[in-house]
């Protein structure tokens, strides 16, 4: 036949030379153009393969129904809901090169069409060998809605088959819903007469640093080996270039990662693919967060690295139960890590990876390392036996738990140093096959040390701000004198001297006579003070008083400044009149508050 823009001209001069045309004129109207090609995209009728779906969606709904498949986060039920309760036929058949073919072969002597199971040779209704097969292949959905037992080798009844169908958890976004997973309920339906999986763990899409979804042409697709191995920010742009991106997507890339990406590893992308919470629908993937993982590798690698060197030579390995010792910081260690595992066994139950794998990270880089492993020094260089060795066990059962717990987060790193940790007789010869740790059951809560320590945490807390605010060089130790009326915050403090010492680089002397932390300056050169909940201190020999007015001087500076701005508001009758009143209140003690400050920053100048 004719182009159809030859048809066209060809058809109106034909209805002029019958007298059937009334004219033409301008309009403006949507014209759909290919977005490889730009052609103008055209309909055409012809004939196609549809399935009949009704019958298909009955039993799936029923299956979401019943319960038999479980859709996580639940509100994605009612979407799968609406769509299989309205849908209708499905148009399978495809003009492409590449799929499964149709199983339908035309006949070259009559009409009939010939659908089989096994390639036809002959036509079924004239018998007639002059057959041709369709050439149209199946929509991608079709073959992929078959994937769940297609794969494990149907229609035979394999092992494979028999052992992996139905699977219990099926992950994937929640843009193919419909597409695919309701595809795979309702063949699995159909051809194996059981549901493919019984629960769907939906998760957000991941888009760009922008939120905007990733696609060849904006070019900010980000292809996850460049984010394991690295990519210069040149090989990005030619890879783009290649994958047809616009000159605008060239542009944000070279914007947006002018140095490329570093080698972040696997271990890195997944830890921050699970931190996203799956309530969101859209995670824009941050290279600044992969970062960040890479860098809680680099952590627990060295972590391991000190704890690996402090073991060498002892003949401590990590056991199988719970150490039970009785050092402060071995016991608070050690309830911290149970508590840890107590909410990653929690979050990976509730399907919440997100709090499983935080509270893992925190543990291991809040507490682990900012802390424990500063408190290990201490106790393996104190000569004392007993001390050394629960410390050791306590240092290496924290490791290699930690480790397990980790492994389905970050599967390459801790393999490569539970390799290295020295473990009980007959452990597994893989973290992969070893038991995934139980938690609670192993241990209990010390609360008691929780409570303890953080008057230590608190303590040395203080100790480090003085440092800090008064520019005391690490190389010097300072002495401090503190006193405490609450009996147990004296106990805690008169035990962990040792640990606090080391940790504040500093020399604990006990007061005897409060009165004298109430008016250092009386007693003390220099002093710099602070008070923890129940605690005084004095730090002698800190202040340089030219450097403390300064520093007193801005403070006092800075809230005056906020206490005139709020001062003014206060004093303005529309804003108490109309503000919410909590937002007043708010503003009042805020103010009290300020005065206090500034009486006291008051004080401090005057006794200087
Ligand atoms: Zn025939």
């Amino acid at each position: 036949g004719l182009d159809r823009f030859e048809a066209r001209k060809a058809v109106e001069i034909e209805l002029g030379n019958r007298g059937l045309a009334r004219g033409s004129k301008k309009h403006m109207m949507t014209l759909p153009r290919s977005q490889r090609s730009g052609t103008i995209v055209e309909p055409m009728i012809s004939t196609q393969w549809f399935v009949q779906m009704k019958p298909l969606a009955a039993p799936a709904i029923q299956a979401v129904e019943d319960g038999t498949i479980q859709i996580l986060p639940p509100e994605w039920s009612k979407t799968y809901f609406h769509w299989l309760r309205n849908i209708q036929d499905w148009c399978i058949s495809r003009q492409l090169w590449w799929g499964h073919p149709i199983p339908a072969w035309y006949c070259e002597g009559c009409e009939h069409v010939t659908v089989s199971r096994e390639d036809a040779t002959a036509c079924g209704g004239c018998g007639g060998t002059s057959i041709r097969q369709d050439d149209d292949v199946l929509d991608t959905w079709f073959s992929s809605g078959l994937w769940p037992f297609s794969t494990l080798g149907w229609p035979e009844k394999t092992v494979a088959l028999e052992r992996f169908y139905p699977t219990q958890d099926m992950e994937t976004g929640y843009d193919i819903l419909f597409f695919w997973v309701a595809r795979m309920i309702m063949m699995g339906l159909h051809f194996m007469g059981e549901v493919p999986f019984t629960r769907v763990l939906l998760a957000g899409l991941v888009t760009d640093e922008r939120g905007e979804k990733m696609s060849k042409v904006k070019g900010n697709v980000v292809d996850p080996l460049d984010v394991i191995y690295g990519a210069t920010n040149e090989q990005l742009v030619e890879k783009a270039e290649k994958a047809g991106a616009k000159k605008s997507g060239i542009k944000y890339l070279k914007t947006t990662y002018p140095d490329g990406f570093a080698a972040y590893g696997a271990d890195a992308l997944r830890m921050t693919l699970l931190s996203y919470s799956p309530q969101s629908r859209r995670i824009a993937l941050s290279i600044k967060r992969i970062e960040g993982y890479r860098n809680f590798a680099n952590k627990l690698w060295n972590a391991s690295r000190y704890a690996l060197m402090r073991l060498d030579g002892s003949s401590t390995k990590a056991a199988q139960q719970c150490p039970q010792p009785t050092a402060l910081a071995n016991r608070w260690v050690l309830s911290r890590l149970y508590q840890a595992l107590e909410v990653a066994a929690t979050g990976l139950d509730a399907y919440r990876l997100d709090e499983a794998s935080g509270a893992l990270y925190h543990f291991v880089w809040d507490e682990f390392c900012d802390w424990y492993l500063e408190l290990s020094k201490p106790a393996l260089d104190s000569g004392d036996a007993a001390l050394i060795e629960e410390t050791e066990q306590t240092l290496v059962h924290v490791l290699e738990t930690v480790l397990r717990a980790l492994h389905p987060m970050m599967p390459h790193i801790t393999e490569e140093i539970w390799q290295r940790v020295p473990k009980w007789d007959e452990a597994p010869k893989s973290i992969m096959v070893s038991r995934f740790p139980t938690g609670l059951v192993d241990a209990k809560l010390d609360r008691a040390a929780e409570r303890d320590f953080e008057v230590v945490q608190a303590f040395v807390g203080s100790v480090r701000t003085i440092r800090a605010e008064h520019d005391v060089p690490r190389s010097r130790s300072m002495r401090i004198h503190w006193h405490s009326h609450d009996e147990d915050k004296h106990r805690v403090l008169d035990a962990e001297r040792r640990t606090i010492e080391a940790l504040g680089r500093c020399e604990l002397c006990f007061e005897a006579d409060p009165a004298k932390l109430d008016d250092p300056n009386a007693h003390f050169k220099n002093a710099a003070v602070f008070v923890n909940p129940a605690i005084r201190a004095a730090v002698p020999d800190v202040i340089d008083t030219e450097k403390e007015r300064d520093r007193l001087q801005r403070n006092l500076k800075k809230v005056e400044k906020e206490l005139g701005v709020l001062e003014k508001k206060l004093a303005n009758p529309s804003f108490v009149e109309r503000a919410p009143e909590a937002v007043v209140d708010k503003s009042r003690r805020d103010s009290l508050e300020l005065r206090d400050k500034r009486e006291r920053l008051e004080a401090a100048l005057n006794s200087l």
